[in-house]
């Protein structure tokens, strides 16, 4: 069924896609979002029918993993039904993984059914295990809902990976216990550097960033941590924890440049399509879409915005740079 792939200039395969489903969010992590966040007008954002669409075309360009993400990608309303269109290319082998990255306040609701779409595997962003803390990094969040997530996750026979974004002061004392929790609970685990997307606010993220050569040294004076080949498709770094039997992921923009086997593209739910996170140039497929029902159109589109993927980015945290690298805040693009 594979037509034409798409290849990038540096002659890297387009297979991974993420897409925002929504822009909105039952939470505002400080590291992400402001508090009075402005949400995307209803008419601005794809419909579902729209978002399969663009989904469809990139599988049938040979894109093979397909991210929801967000915001939080479960409080889109009738967010399943996607899910389950999206589900046939796995029936038909034209896919071979979709996923999710969720919050996990909404999967103690969702979780039996996200498995019925052929959904394997998630990853869940947590970064803390203390309520109060909880309550703080999210400003409002409860931590009993996302446990109850977690339980029901883990129940249906989901695989779960915990995302952990590692902040300065915040959970740099935690993170240690929260690897040996999800030891406990089966989970891998991966530690995400503060990534400058977005203006917070009163936030400062030189006061947030902690690079991850640190934490490493922190986690390796308690566990042993081998290196391994393991490649889940994403830009982390895997290391297991011989300890637990667990995998361990860094994903490090910040310290360690991950864009040379770059094979990503992310779309966002208004239909921009981003050939680089940290990157402002960027495709209108709705336009694309809203134009013309004809695919050959939009396979087109998809040529001439990949044509223009580049080489990578160029984020930088330091005091004389602590503003966003991008304007737009990852829950524009998706994590
Ligand atoms: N709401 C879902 C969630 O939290 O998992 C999906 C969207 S969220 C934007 C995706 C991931 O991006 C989360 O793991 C979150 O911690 C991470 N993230 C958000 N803002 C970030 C930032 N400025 N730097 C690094 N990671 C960030
Ligand atoms: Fe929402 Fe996810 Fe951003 Fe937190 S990180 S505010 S849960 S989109």
């Amino acid at each position: 069924m594979l037509t034409r792939p798409l290849i990038d200039p540096f002659q890297r395969r387009v297979s991974y896609l993420r897409v925002s489903v929504t822009d909105r969010c039952d939470l505002r992590c400080v590291y992400c979002m402001s508090e009075d966040m402005t949400f995307l007008p209803k008419k601005d954002v794809l419909s579902l029918e729209e978002l399969d669409r663009i989904c469809s075309a990139f599988v049938r360009r040979g894109v093979r993993k397909l991210r929801l993400t967000g915001g939080e990608p479960l409080v889109r309303r009738n967010i399943m039904w996607l899910i389950n269109q999206l589900g046939r290319h796995l029936k038909t082998g034209d896919l071979d993984e979709l996923t999710l990255t969720t919050n996990g306040t909404q999967l103690a609701k969702y979780a039996g059914d996200l498995v019925d779409a052929g959904v394997k595997r998630i990853n869940v962003s947590l970064d803390t295990l203390d309520a109060q803390k909880f309550k703080s990094i999210t400003r409002w969040g409860d931590l009993d809902k996302v446990m109850d997530g977690l339980d029901a996750a883990k129940d249906a026979g989901l695989r779960v990976k915990l995302n952990a974004v590692a902040l300065k002061g915040v959970n740099e004392d935690e993170l240690a216990d929260m690897l040996a929790w999800c030891g406990d609970k089966g989970f891998d685990m991966t530690v995400i550097e503060v990534m400058p997307m977005g203006d917070l606010g009163n936030e400062d993220r030189v006061d947030q960033y902690l690079p991850l050569t640190l934490v490493r040294s922190q986690l390796a004076q308690r566990f042993t941590l081998t290196d391994i080949d393991y490649n889940s498709g994403g830009p982390a770094r895997y290391v297991r924890v011989e300890e637990t039997g667990q995998k361990l992921g860094f994903i490090t923009p910040l310290t360690h440049n991950f864009c040379e086997s770059c094979n990503r593209v992310r779309l966002t739910c208004t239909g921009m399509l981003y050939m680089c996170l940290g990157q402002d140039d960027d495709k209108d497929l709705r336009k694309v879409l809203r134009e013309s029902d004809s695919d050959e159109v939009l396979d087109e589109a998809l040529d001439e915005a990949i044509a223009r993927k580049p080489k990578g980015h160029d984020f930088v945290i330091s005091r004389r740079q602590s503003g966003p690298a991008v304007q737009r805040h990852m829950s524009t693009t998706g994590g």
